[in-house]
């Protein structure tokens, strides 16, 4: 049991009103917010009230209740299941709730909890389905900001995958023997093609899953790969659909460069293999990787790769996309906030910016070869904003490069390190300072360890307009040849 702190002073119930009466005292604004609310139900609203606006009335009309024009009388609680006391006046509320009391019908007073003996939740709505939130009186703002992240986490067809598998449930119970089998067909039918389907609009095709689901061979439904863009480390840059996913994989294979809390976001009993991919450290190759992925996938397992970033930016998704296409596994990407615009952000940066900057080059100081010496130089014509990855080891080469195509030595130049992480830092400077400190660096000078924080840099006249007042001059230190 919890501790006394821990308990609550309600339990929380649903209450069954279809059909039913549910009395509504008052006319008001605070009357039309309750019957709002019950309109989201199949109750039959009776809004009691001498004067009762339009907005109201149309309201309750609609849902098929009843508006009586005239005070409140104890009569019109006669066959109610729940009664609202919102006429906006203290002593008529206390008379509802006194009434309502005498004749054992449960009643909610606006704005007086001690007068109440249920509280009106926050509500999500996916019916069938509901999410009630309280604070038991003490919060309902923060109820409300509870709501709308339940709001956003919950697919608007949660409700429509709930009435699907209701019309499926008799038939499961003919098919399948309760137990192990029966739950193993509720866990595929909820996350799964058939939900996929759903969640992508298509009904008919969820449907049809789910009678392929129900027959189909023991041994269940082919594997799924999904390439799924981690965001640059913050938790909160993951996008709704990432979390969903992580939730529901069966397996999970991610890099070295996503953080362990959004690894841990994933079912406790899902399997964890890292890849590895630190620079210099051992890991598995880009073959082993592709092999794992159509392993698991022919396996049946649904399988989150979970990369940093977005997959399809520097991400070799390219590589797995082509493995699991040749070994007929269905597989789809989930997009991730990539390190340069997490970067950017940091800065405010505005990596275009009329009249200043109208393109942007994603390019990489690595390719599968190793160094590349940037031929897309040529390509960050001015007005360019160029965001280097895997840039620091060959930090001068870039920069000296970037000055032949034609860039001053003077454009303003940003290193973000640990983009949008707590241990996020900023140097800056010039493409001259860039060299020079990239120059240093290879040489080893400074004697400094390398360390292997991730790190963009980003060059042009946009960073000028940016937010540099946390930056660091650019320093040989940070800029190792060892790094990423
Ligand atoms: N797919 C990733 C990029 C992978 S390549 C994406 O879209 O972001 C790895 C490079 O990305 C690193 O060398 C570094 O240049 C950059 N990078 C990734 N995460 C970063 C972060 N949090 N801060 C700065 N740079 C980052």
């Amino acid at each position: 049991m919890p501790d006394a702190r821990e308990r609550l002073s309600v339990f929380p119930a649903f209450h069954k009103v279809a059909g039913r009466c549910v009395l509504v005292a008052g006319g008001g604004s605070e009357a039309l917010a309750k019957v709002r609310l019950l309109a989201e139900t199949e109750a039959e609203v009776r809004v009691v009230a001498p004067a009762v606006g339009p907005a109201l009335r149309a309201l309750a009309v609609a849902g098929g209740g009843s508006v009586i024009e005239r005070d409140f009388r104890a009569g019109d609680l006669a066959g109610v299941a729940l009664a609202f006391a919102a006429t906006g006046e203290e002593a008529a509320d206390r008379a509802v709730a006194e009434a309502a009391r005498a004749a054992g019908v449960p009643v909610n007073v606006v704005d007086r909890p001690e007068l109440c003996d249920f509280y009106v939740p926050a509500l999500v709505n996916r019916a069938p389905v509901a999410v009630a939130i309280s604070s038991a009186g003490t919060g309902p703002v923060l109820a409300r900001h509870i709501r709308a992240r339940i709001e956003a986490m919950l697919p608007r067809e949660t409700g429509a995958l709930a009435r699907l598998a209701e019309s499926f449930r008799a038939t499961v119970a003919r098919v399948l023997p309760p137990g192990e089998a029966r739950l193993r067909f509720w866990g595929r039918f909820f996350a799964g093609p058939v939900a996929d389907r759903l969640y992508a609009g298509r009904p008919d095709e969820a449907r049809a899953e789910a009678a392929r689901l129900l027959n189909g061979p023991e041994g269940g439904p082919a594997g799924f790969v999904w390439l799924v863009g981690a965001g640059p480390g913050a938790e909160d840059l993951l996008t709704l659909r990432a979390q969903r996913l992580l939730q529901e994989a069966d397996v999970i294979v991610h890099d070295r460069l996503v953080p362990q809390a959004v690894v841990a976001m994933g079912r406790r009993d899902a399997l964890r293999i890292s890849v590895g991919k630190a620079k210099g450290a051992h890991s598995a190759t880009q073959d082993e990787i592709n092999a794992l992925l159509v392993r698991l996938g022919g396996e049946g397992r649904r399988v989150v790769r979970l990369k940093a970033g977005d997959p399809l930016v520097f991400g070799r998704a390219g590589e797995e996309m082509a493995a699991l296409q040749a070994a007929g596994i269905g597989h789809a990407v989930v997009p991730g906030v990539t390190a340069a615009v997490a970067a950017a952000a940091s800065l405010a940066l505005p990596l275009t910016l009329r009249g200043v900057a109208s393109s942007l080059v994603f390019a990489t100081g690595h390719d599968r070869d190793g160094e590349t010496l940037p031929g897309w130089a040529g390509l960050a014509l001015s007005g360019a904003t160029v965001a280097v990855y895997m840039g620091r080891s060959v930090a001068g080469r870039v920069g000296r490069a970037l000055i032949a195509a034609g860039f001053d030595a003077a454009t303003p130049v940003a290193v973000v390190f640990n983009a949008s992480r707590d241990d996020e830092r900023v140097e800056a400077g010039s493409l001259a300072d860039l060299i020079a400190a990239a120059d240093l660096s290879a040489a080893g000078s400074d004697g400094a360890a390398p360390d292997q924080d991730p790190a963009l840099i980003i060059i042009g006249k946009a960073v000028a307009a940016a937010d540099l007042s946390a930056a660091r001059p650019l320093r040989a230190a940070t800029l190792s040849a060892v790094a990423a």
